[in-house]
């Protein structure tokens, strides 16, 4: 009995220790100033590619232009070994992203990004030949509006690092986009100036796959192919503070010694061999992420979704949103948060059902029609806001005059609040802080929700 305990505790472990854990490799590729980047970008994925392994390459539009008119068909071809992903037209010539879109609104800022960025995808994708599977903005210049484009264009991951939204360290469906995000511990890098921090590096990655491994987290690991060209970025040293220099006087950035570069490559490709060589680590690139995870749109039970009424947050895996549309009879889809916050003007505590039922009927309507939460539903001449109607649709008995609630938006509180801090990017002017891209994710944090691998949910039944 005792031996059978312990070869079940033995398998135990083996199966724990086997279960994988995703490792993404990315680089943003964006250096369109100093011609060395373009080959450590070469160097970087033939490297990769000698050691059997995919990484992804976030483009930028100006960078893959420039790569075709220096003849660099060679840094094509070996970046095209991996995955191609895209990181905006000009990276860094103002306004960047956040800049421009901090005056708009979800629609018009979503068109006004397409307007922006869609060449340059559209370069990318015809020099690589391939369509970008991901999209990351540059520094922290992130922007909710970007979402509703990239998902018109296809893109159904945004990977990248910065601090606006986040769940748990962990991926999450945020405006109808993947998202690896905000991992915290779970994004590591090794220094590439110094050695000596290597060991310290990998130890680092082996708790965050331990820890990963824990909670169906991802780790991932971003660098730039700049870094092993210059020692100072070069966009910090042409585009700082809202520095908006024409072609002509951009400035090549301070390039790394020879003996430099030579022990970065050392120290970068360690760590990867460190990488490769821990036991259930399974590289992907963003290309392979949907499938690993469970699908977007599945239906919230009704049970799940009468919680509203005491707290409009993520539950059981399933979004705000995808709450609300049970409780009004929709089918599961993503669906855009609200444009506003509004306040109720409908006073009353408690509203005759006939006129709530026609209030609800006119909501499923808008979701049908427009793809996203109305900012409030109209009882009359007055309305009652979206958080209000959402936790009096949850509460409600069905029968009788329907007692009106007030909604508790807890799920804001994965959204940022120190606007300056949070986009205090070199490039940005000093002292950006765009709060109404802070607000707006906040709107639109009704579609957040964790997302959950599709294979531990399989384990999860088997066990
Ligand atoms: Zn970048």
């Amino acid at each position: 009995m005792l031996r059978l305990l312990a070869l079940l505790v033995s398998l135990g472990l083996m199966a724990s220790a086997q279960k994988p854990v995703y490792w993404l490799l990315w680089f943003d590729t964006e250096d369109f100033v100093e011609p060395a980047s373009d080959d450590v970008a070469l160097e970087l994925a033939r490297g990769l590619t000698q050691r059997g392994v995919r990484a992804t390459f976030k483009v930028v539009g100006e960078k893959a232009r420039v790569l075709e008119q220096r003849g660099r068909g060679d840094v094509v071809q070996a970046l095209s070994a991996h995955d191609i992903g895209y990181h905006t037209n000009f990276h860094s010539v103002h306004p960047a992203p956040a800049e421009y879109l901090s005056q708009m609104g979800l629609l018009d800022g979503a068109a006004e990004f397409a307007r922006r960025e869609r060449a340059g995808f559209d370069d990318v994708e015809r020099i690589f030949h391939v369509t970008p599977s991901c999209f990351g903005q540059p520094g922290n210049s992130w922007a909710p509006q970007a979402n509703l484009a990239l998902r018109e264009w296809g893109v159904r991951v945004y990977m990248d690092d910065a601090g606006q939204v986040g769940l748990n360290q962990r991926p999450f469906w945020f405006g109808g986009m993947l998202y690896v995000f905000n991992l915290g511990p779970h994004t590591v890098r090794a220094g590439l100036d110094d050695a000596s921090k290597l060991e310290d590096a990998k130890r680092r990655f082996d708790a965050a796959i331990a820890s990963a491994r824990q909670q169906d987290g991802v780790v991932q690991t971003y660098y730039h192919p700049t870094e092993w060209a210059a020692t100072k970025f070069w966009d910090a040293v042409n585009f700082s503070h809202g520095a908006n220099p024409e072609r002509e006087s951009w400035q090549r950035p301070p390039l790394r010694t020879e003996e430099s570069r030579r022990q970065a490559y050392r120290i970068f490709f360690d760590f990867v061999d460190h990488a490769r060589a821990t036991p259930g680590v399974r590289i992907v690139t963003s290309r392979d992420l949907p499938a690993l995870f469970e699908p977007r749109d599945q239906a919230a039970p009704v049970a799940t979704a009468r919680h509203l009424a005491e707290s409009i947050d993520t539950r059981d895996g399933f979004s705000a949103a995808d709450q609300l549309l049970t409780l009004l009879g929709l089918p599961p889809q993503h669906v855009d948060g609200p444009l506003r916050r509004v306040a109720s003007t409908d006073a009353r505590t408690e509203i005759p059902r006939a006129l709530f039922e026609r209030a609800k009927a006119d909501a499923a309507a808008f979701v049908r029609k427009t793809g996203r939460l109305p900012d409030q539903v109209w009882t009359g001449a007055q309305a009652i806001s979206l958080p209000d109607f959402a936790a009096t649709l949850a509460a409600d008995s069905g029968a009788g005059l329907v007692k009106v609630r007030a909604g508790r938006l807890d799920i804001e509180r994965y959204i940022g609040r120190d606007a300056q801090k949070l986009y205090n990017w070199v490039i940005h002017p000093e002292g950006f802080a765009p709060e109404s891209l802070l607000e707006m994710a906040r709107l639109q944090a009704w579609t957040l929700k964790p997302a959950r691998l599709a294979a531990s949910r399989t384990a999860t039944r088997g066990e």
